[in-house]
């Protein structure tokens, strides 16, 4: 009974929390995963680097509203996190909702912005293996680039249109905005204000050790996926502040031009922002004759001719090498 109770208050606490942020206009509503509960601290191994995330349940949440996958959880043939990879192939990012999600129009609303403000165009899923899939969560929340499998981007009530054109953000390989590793010639981290367990939120990719890059000159102030200056504040006073110590307004209400400058070079209007090594290569044909140096794509990976086979070069999709097993082979099946 007791313990009921308090975990009845403990919602509630937070639930006027998460409301007076709405209402007061200090901040925006904060994208977290799960607002409700803080996690154990926990130091995985992402992409070959120690990084430390929160594991709350079986998730592991890094910077608050960012689901990653350790590396001894991913599939063999995984693709590395972040920003320089993990894009969505030919400017498609496919995408399914939950048919029991409140004010589809969040969804729906957030996508029509993205179409209309970049080159990156959202089909509804068919049989598509890699997708996005809107859902109510507790939080807002999402992965960071394209997956390879189901991806969720959980939404709250709480979460707004721009709170889903944020998510989205990361699900097409966006870093937040404080995280750019030139970030402290434009603000300043207020360690000592950020909540117990949440300072690792406010480190760069590099020195969260994930790859990334910086696809415009300067930190963008503008930038809706940047936080805003009391995000995961303990004390109510700033954890970000311009260098000149002034604090700031982050926005939620779309692409900023440095967001919209940035995505085009990730994702430029000639479609090559997949960096998808299968890009333009024909299918292989069993009634043509091929040369080395041949390339062909076979179930979904890109062999090269050789004077004495198939050399398989690496996953569709992707610009990485396949280095697994139990991978297609195309001479099993072909002779020349
Ligand atoms: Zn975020």
């Amino acid at each position: 009974m007791t313990f009921t109770s308090c975990e009845d208050e403990q919602l509630d606490n937070s639930q006027e929390q998460l409301d007076n942020q709405l209402v007061t206009g200090k901040d925006f509503l904060q994208e977290v995963a799960y607002p409700d509960t803080t996690g154990k601290l926990v130091t995985i191994q992402l992409n070959g680097e120690s990084v430390e995330v929160e594991k709350i349940g079986d998730e592991y949440i890094m910077q608050g509203d960012m689901h990653v996958i350790p590396d001894d959880m991913l599939p063999k043939d995984a693709k590395s996190t972040g920003r320089t990879t993990r894009r969505w192939p030919n400017n498609t990012v496919y995408y399914d909702i939950q048919s029991s999600l409140p004010n589809q129009a969040r969804v729906t609303n957030a996508i029509a912005h993205w179409e209309a403000n970049t080159d990156l165009t959202f089909v509804r899923r068919t049989n598509q293996t890699a997708y996005i899939y809107f859902r109510t969560g507790s939080g807002c929340s999402s992965s960071v680039g394209r997956t390879g499998g189901r991806q969720n981007i959980n939404l709250a009530n709480g979460c707004s249109t721009g709170n889903t054109i944020h998510e989205i953000g990361h699900a097409v390989g966006l870093w937040h905005e404080q995280s750019r590793k030139d970030r402290d010639q434009y603000i300043t981290i207020n360690f000592q204000n950020i909540q117990s367990n949440r300072a690792f939120n406010f480190q760069t990719y590099v020195q969260q050790g994930i790859d990334g890059d910086e696809y415009t000159n300067a930190l963008d102030f503008n930038s809706i996926m940047l936080y805003g200056s009391f995000a995961f504040s303990a004390n109510g006073q700033p954890t970000i502040v311009r260098k000149n110590g002034s604090t700031y307004n982050a926005q939620r209400n779309g692409l900023s031009a440095g967001d919209i400058s940035g995505i085009s070079v990730m994702y430029p209007g000639n479609g090559g922002g997949g960096n998808d090594i299968c890009e333009g290569v024909a299918p292989w044909s069993s009634s043509q004759s091929y040369q080395p140096g041949d390339r062909v794509t076979y179930r979904g990976y890109l062999f090269e001719r050789t004077t004495s086979g198939w050399t398989r070069i690496g996953q569709c999709g992707t610009s990485k090498s396949a280095s697994t097993q139990d991978l297609p082979d195309l001479n099993d099946v072909a002779k020349n």
